[in-house]
C-alpha cells in the first residue's frame, strides 16, 4: 500500500508539465504576450486552437526542445519577431518534426528542408501581419519572398535554404545539421 502512494506520487511527479526545462527560464507574463499576439490574427490563432504550448525562454536560438516538447524562444525577440517565430515552430509541431528517417539521406535532408520551407514561409507571413519590424531576425530572402507571386513563395525559401547548407542570418545549418543527424 505504502509502496502503491510512493509510485503514483513519482507517477504525478514526472508528468508535472508546468515545469521548463532545466537552464530555459518559466516568464509567463512574457509568453502570455507573445501568445495573445500571434493569436491577433487568423494564421496564429488557428495554429494556437491545436495545440497549447508550453512556451520557455533561453539566450538562444527558438527550438522545440525534443525531450520535453516546450517551445524554447529566444529572449532576445521582442513579442513580435517571437510570435511569428512561435508560429514556425508550431507547424513543426502540428506537422511532426522535420527530421525523419527514410531510406537514404538525400531524401532526409530534402522532405526536412520542405517542412522548413513551410514554416519560414508561415513565419514571414505572419511577421507581415503582425508589423513585426525586422530585428533580431533579419531574414536575407524576406524582401525577396514579397516581391515574388505568392505560389513561388515557398519555392524561394526551400532553394534559399538548399543553397545556405551551413546557415545564413536568421537560419540555422539546416541542411548540414539534417545530413549530419542523418550520418550518425
Ligand atoms: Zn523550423
Amino acid at each position: 500500500m505504502r509502496l502503491a502512494v510512493l509510485v503514483s506520487i513519482v507517477l504525478v511527479a514526472c508528468e508535472e508539465p508546468s515545469s521548463c526545462p532545466q537552464g530555459a527560464l518559466d516568464l509567463p507574463a512574457r509568453a502570455e504576450a507573445i501568445t495573445t499576439r500571434l493569436a491577433s490574427v487568423p494564421e496564429g490563432a488557428a495554429l494556437l486552437r491545436d495545440h497549447d504550448p508550453r512556451i520557455c525562454f533561453a539566450d538562444s536560438p527558438s527550438v522545440i526542445d525534443e525531450q520535453t516538447h516546450a517551445v524554447l524562444l529566444d529572449r532576445a525577440l521582442a513579442a513580435g519577431e517571437a510570435a511569428a517565430r512561435l508560429g514556425h515552430l508550431l507547424v513543426h509541431v502540428r506537422d511532426g518534426s522535420p527530421y525523419r528517417d527514410g531510406p537514404d539521406c538525400d531524401v532526409v535532408v530534402a522532405r526536412a528542408l520542405d517542412a522548413e520551407a513551410r514554416a519560414h514561409a508561415l513565419e514571414l507571413d505572419l511577421r507581415r501581419a503582425l508589423s513585426v519590424t525586422p530585428d533580431v531576425l533579419r531574414y536575407e530572402f524576406e524582401p525577396a519572398y514579397w516581391a515574388v507571386p505568392e505560389h513561388e513563395r515557398i519555392a524561394l525559401v526551400r532553394a534559399y535554404l538548399e543553397s545556405h547548407p551551413d546557415g545564413a542570418p536568421g537560419i540555422d545549418a539546416l541542411a548540414s545539421g539534417y545530413r549530419a543527424r542523418c550520418a550518425r
